[in-house]
């Protein structure tokens, strides 16, 4: 999907712009489990055309020593690279700020449609010289609009969908090629991963240069199995500065997981896993992928006491999704790379998994039986039934008398027993509640 990067300081209304665009309906946040809810990025549908919204806001900087401004400006920028479309948001109520001109330069260096948006104008008409104030920045017209009531979004909606990109799909080489996305934070060691795996194989069958953007994939075959890795570009060889903003590795990531069925996500073990480790794979399971951790540069760690500090971050980070298997390697000596593919293929399996309708049929026996009960006043949740409605993941849908009384935690609970169950080990699954009386 293309992406559309809203970029500006703090406080000047952009995760309000992010929902009002992608017309984000809190009371629906819990279509797949495992996801923060301060999420940074919002799949957006205007009349008919999917994108991608992201807000930098939501991304912290690499170092806390970062001069602030100088950070926004580099998040603006790798925003800019990577995205199809640019929403630079400033406060009018404000006016222009060093920071704001700061980020301007920055953009206008980047050929991308762009467009300036004035937030927090009450009353443009009234207000035309703090709006002219903006044709300072030298960024073309400044559009007043107003996050907060919606004014002026619809026809920017119309303006952006114009500029995306046309949706042609590379043509792929091996349409049964099983995508495998290598994600994780800068540094993590995600280029040594992917150089060890391909140098120690001599089955690459072919690098096959996208025809949209810079996207490369590489396809290697294993055991008469052939895998897509994808959107190797960035990985394979280190082209900009901006590798090392955070930015990159959400948005990267990203487009690397809407084209893969399997994502590995490099967790640097010298560190541990982080919040922004977690953001990312949330992002993959968010996404319908499934993830195998690895843990990587193990061999720096030497003390036991150490090993354990990292184990416990990682169970810390992922207690949504325990089922996500972590492996310990080093990209470096060689060590526990060529189980990967084992994990790899596990992984991918349980996520293509059918559960027959006899065996749903009897799960849900036992769960009427023996499960714990919801009981709200005089309402009690009845399940009637259970079908597997897709795979890769597999989804359920259950058919219920009254969906209200399904929370999070019952749903966690059913999540749970079907897991026990049936395994599902390495691969989300969904679960939906639908009303049937
Ligand atoms: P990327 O930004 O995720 O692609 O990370 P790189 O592959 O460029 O690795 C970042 C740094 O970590 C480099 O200096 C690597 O040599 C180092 N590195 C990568 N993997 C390992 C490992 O397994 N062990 C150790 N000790 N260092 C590693």
């Amino acid at each position: 999907k293309p992406i559309v990067a809203v970029v500006g300081r703090p406080n000047v209304g952009k995760s309000t712009l992010v929902n009002r665009l992608a017309g984000t309906q809190d009371a629906i946040v819990h279509e797949s489990r495992g996801v923060t809810r301060d999420r940074s990025y919002h799949d957006a549908d205007w009349n008919g055309r999917q994108f991608t919204l992201v807000d930098t806001g939501g991304i912290e900087p690499l170092k806390s020593e970062d001069v602030f401004s100088a950070s926004i400006r580099d998040q603006a920028l790798a925003a800019a690279e990577e995205a199809d479309v640019v929403l630079f948001v400033v406060d009018g109520s404000v006016g222009v700020t060093e920071e704001d001109e700061s980020v301007a330069r920055m953009l206008k260096r980047v050929k991308k449609p762009l467009f300036l948006l004035v937030n927090k104008l009450d009353n443009p008409d009234r207000e035309q010289e703090r709006l002219w104030e903006f044709y300072s920045l030298g960024l073309g017209d400044p559009r007043p609009i107003s996050a907060h009531h919606g004014h002026g979004t619809g026809d920017l909606l119309d303006e952006v969908v114009s500029c995306l990109p046309d949706e042609t799909e590379d043509a792929e080489l091996f349409p049964d090629a099983l995508g495998v996305a290598i994600i994780g934070r800068p540094n993590a060691g995600k280029s040594s991963l992917f150089n060890k795996v391909i140098g120690s194989d001599r089955s690459i069958v072919s690098d096959i240069a996208g025809t949209t953007r810079d996207a490369i994939d590489t396809y290697v075959e294993r055991d008469g199995r052939r895998y897509r890795l994808v959107d190797t570009a960035g990985i394979r060889k280190k082209s900009t500065v901006y590798e090392n903003i955070e930015y990159y590795s959400m948005v990267r990531g990203l487009r690397a997981i809407d084209r893969a069925d399997v994502a590995l996500l490099v967790v640097d073990a010298g560190i541990g896993m982080t919040e922004q480790d977690q953001k990312v794979a949330n992002l993959a399971i968010d996404r319908g992928c499934a993830l195998v951790i690895l843990l990587n540069k193990w061999d720096l760690l030497t003390e036991d006491h150490e090993r354990e500090k990292v184990m416990e971050t990682v169970s810390r980070r992922m207690t949504l999704a325990p089922w996500a298997k972590a492996l310990r390697i080093s990209a470096l000596t060689g060590r526990s790379v060529e189980k990967i593919w084992n994990y790899i293929d596990d992984a991918a399996a349980a996520r293509a998994t059918k559960v027959s309708t006899s065996a749903l049929n009897a799960f849900l026996t036992d769960l009427r039986e023996f499960g714990h009960t919801v009981v709200d006043g005089k309402r009690r949740l009845r399940m009637h039934y259970v079908t597997q409605t897709d795979v890769n993941p597999p989804t359920f849908t259950y058919f219920v008398n009254h969906p209200d009384l399904v929370s999070d935690s019952y749903r966690r609970y059913v999540e749970n027993r079907m897991r026990t169950k049936f395994g599902f080990e390495g691969t989300p699954i969904r679960l939906h509640f639908r009303a049937k009386s």
